[in-house]
This record gives C-alpha cells, sequence and structure tokens, in this order.
C-alpha cells in the first residue's frame, strides 16, 4: 500500500525568517497556526511572524540584551543560540524568584520580576500574555525592566479580534482560581496539565497595554506566502518604551478678522451689482 505521509493539505517552498534559509513549509493539518511546520527549524507561522518583525525593527538583534519569558519554541532556541546577551526566564516557584535552575532558566514571576530597571533592549513573550492573571503588572513590569527605546515583541492570539478583551479566569484572595468562562488550556513545555487561559483577548489589547504601562503599542498582522506567514491569529505586538515624537513648529496663520470678512462681502457684493 502507498504511504500516506506526503499527503499535505500545504506545502510552499520559501525562505525562513526563523533559521535564515531556504526551506519548505507543509502542513499535514488544516489549522496551520500548530502545524505549517518549517521543515528545516520546525517553527510555526506565528514564530516566523515574530521573526519577521524583529529582523526588520533590530537587524543587529544578535547584539542586544534579550530577556524572553516562558520560552520553548524553535524561534527560542534561534535567540538563544545566535545571541550572547540572550536570558530565559521560567515562572518556577520551585526555586526562589530571581535564582537560575541547573536546567539553565532563571526563575521570575513576570508580574513581579527581580530584574534592575531599564536592563534589556528586547523582551519577548510568545504566547504568555494570554495566561497571565495580572496583564497589567506584567506588561508594567516588562516596560520596567526594558531601557528607553526598547521593545517587547511578542504574539499573542488575538481571539476576540475587533471585540472587546475578556477575562476567562481570575484568581481569588483565599488562593484559588474562578473560572468566569469555560477553563481553556494551551500546550506548556513547563507544566503536564497546559497553561490555563486567563483571557481572550481583543484587538484594544494595544489601548490597554499602553494606558496601564506608557509604552506604544503597534499590532503587526502579515500574510507572506514566501516566508511560510499564513495563518490564523499570529499578529505580532511591539510595545515601545520611548517618548512621543517632537512635531511641534506649526503656526496656523491669524483668522480673518469678522469685520474686515464684512468689509470684503460688502465689496464683492457692490462689484457684483455694477
Ligand atoms: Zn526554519
Amino acid at each position: 500500500m502507498a504511504a500516506v505521509q506526503d499527503e499535505y493539505v500545504l506545502k510552499v517552498d520559501g525562505f525562513c525568517p526563523v533559521c535564515e534559509q531556504d526551506s519548505t513549509f507543509a502542513a499535514r493539518d488544516p489549522w496551520l497556526r500548530d502545524h505549517y511546520l518549517c521543515l528545516s527549524c520546525n517553527s510555526q507561522p506565528r514564530e516566523r511572524a515574530l521573526f519577521s518583525v524583529l529582523t526588520q525593527l533590530r537587524p543587529n538583534w544578535r547584539e542586544l540584551s534579550i530577556h524572553e519569558s516562558s520560552p520553548g519554541t524553535a524561534a527560542s532556541r534561534r535567540l538563544q543560540d545566535q545571541a550572547p546577551g540572550y536570558l530565559a526566564s521560567q515562572y518556577d516557584p520551585s526555586i526562589p524568584w530571581g535564582s537560575v535552575h541547573p536546567r539553565g532558566w532563571r526563575s521570575e514571576d513576570l508580574e513581579r520580576q527581580t530584574f534592575a530597571d531599564a536592563k534589556f533592549d528586547l523582551v519577548i513573550t510568545q504566547d504568555v500574555m494570554e495566561h497571565v492573571f495580572a496583564p497589567d503588572l506584567a506588561i508594567t513590569e516588562i516596560g520596567r525592566t526594558l531601557k528607553p527605546g526598547g521593545l517587547h515583541i511578542c504574539t499573542v492570539p488575538i481571539v476576540n479580534k475587533e471585540g472587546p478583551s475578556v477575562r476567562r479566569a481570575r484568581r481569588k484572595a483565599d488562593g484559588t482560581v474562578e473560572h468566569l468562562l469555560e477553563p481553556s488550556f494551551h500546550g506548556n513545555p513547563m507544566d503536564p496539565n497546559g497553561s490555563l487561559v486567563t483571557v481572550d483577548w481583543g484587538y484594544d489589547i494595544a489601548a490597554y497595554w499602553d494606558a496601564v504601562s506608557g509604552l506604544s503599542t503597534t499590532i503587526f498582522t502579515i500574510d507572506d506566502p514566501g516566508r511560510g506567514i499564513q495563518a490564523e491569529y499570529i499578529e505580532v505586538l511591539v510595545s515601545r518604551k520611548g517618548g512621543l515624537p517632537d512635531l511641534t513648529g506649526d503656526v496656523a496663520p491669524t483668522p480673518v478678522r469678522e469685520s474686515e470678512f464684512r468689509k470684503l462681502a460688502r465689496r464683492i457684493k457692490h462689484r457684483l451689482m455694477h
């Protein structure tokens, strides 16, 4: 019997922004977000979207100090391999916050980080911000640890699109979790039970983050078949730390005074009548 191994629902040759070489992207399942992989580095579309934005905005990323919270993708491995200033952290309450696990990660609570202010050029989070209980604290802490001009580059599924963001679960003072909507879990390399989704985000995520953190967030939506960037929910968010541009200097001319306008109108009327 013929093997069915090559029954791809999509297979495209192109250039992979993660492993930075010509490659083939292929999926055996129509849910491209999880299944449309680079056959060279195993990256998913959202990782290729993230790297596409990263290399566009910070082509010198290899020279920068980078904090990635909760890594675990091909893009994480690429950052670690290529950037000497890369530091990975995991939410790991089994060791003291700020200490380093023998397997390499530093234990950090994204909502209460032990890093000094203005330490990083880049903070990367990939599908993390839909799992934090206090996203206002997390994005504010990310902003605190960024240098001026630094960027938080992240992927987060904006499942509610133009609808408002909605909380799915919250912590309670007694340490339990209250589910406001049916519990939903995503895969988590640190936890076989997966990660609980705490917020279903809409595009108002940018306005919300900016209001609570003072950062300036732009949402990039990319559809680029030649780079294997095709799937649902693969927006890349870039939050910049820094002030607004200086666009002063314009001086509006003094408006025509009412009396002069009436005189002008009379003169035109006179000319028309004679
Ligand atoms: Zn690749």
